[in-house]
């Protein structure tokens, strides 16, 4: 499936859960699916799937993707990474995904949201250990330091969305966070429940293992 394009509050209502793709305007009554609790469709019919329907695997499937914000490829290969691991593979798929540089960005509060923080680090505003990287999937180990790029951190614009967006989400214990200096440390790996997503994830590893 290609790059979605469309409104990006009509992804959350389809599946029927806060995504959190708008920054600020998810935290707010602004917030579309605060107004509408119903699928997008033809006046708002409600759909809803059997859990053990093919469908309903697919849709939390494409809901962990649209939240983290991945392509089909790029999930999938998270899926086979995570199959080879040891422990329960659904588990290790969030806790990959957690992980990924754009989430603990986002998570740390230095994006708006996980689509603001790829474009941070594809610019080559961050730094990972001193080091910059582009890569928005570059998987995060217990040790390393995030920071901004100094240049980039002077940036006006920068400081303006920064400031802006100062507690937008509330960042997990696995993440030690310097608000002053702009850094971030992962401390620990994240376990099941530091995941804010409504998932069951189980359902996806059934989905892969037909
Ligand atoms: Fe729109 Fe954000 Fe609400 Fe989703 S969580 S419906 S993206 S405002």
């Amino acid at each position: 499936m290609g790059k979605y394009n469309g409104p990006l509050c009509r992804l959350c209502r389809a599946e029927g859960t806060k995504l959190f793709l708008k920054g600020n305007r998810c935290i707010t009554d602004k917030c579309s699916l605060e107004r509408r609790k119903y699928p997008p469709g033809q006046k708002g019919a409600r759909v809803r799937f059997k859990k053990s329907n093919y469908k309903y695997q697919l849709r939390e499937k494409q809901k962990v993707k649209r939240f983290y914000g991945l392509r089909e490829k790029q999930f999938r290969n998270f899926f086979y990474k995570s199959a080879k691991q040891k422990g329960i593979t659904g588990e290790n798929l969030l806790r990959f995904l957690e992980l990924r540089l754009d989430n603990v960005i986002y998570r740390m509060n230095f994006a708006a949201s996980r689509t603001n923080a790829k474009q941070l680090i594809s610019h080559g505003h961050i730094q990972v250990n001193g080091k910059k990287v582009t890569v928005s999937s570059y998987i995060l180990k217990v040790g390393d330091e995030i920071s901004f790029d100094e240049k980039s951190i002077k940036n006006e614009n920068i400081k303006l969305i920064l400031e802006s967006i100062t507690g937008l989400v509330e960042t997990p214990e696995w993440i030690i966070v310097d608000t002053e200096k702009f850094l971030g440390k992962i401390n620990n790996l994240p376990n099941r429940e530091d995941v804010s997503l409504d998932v069951e994830e189980h359902l996806i590893v059934e989905l892969y293992s037909k």
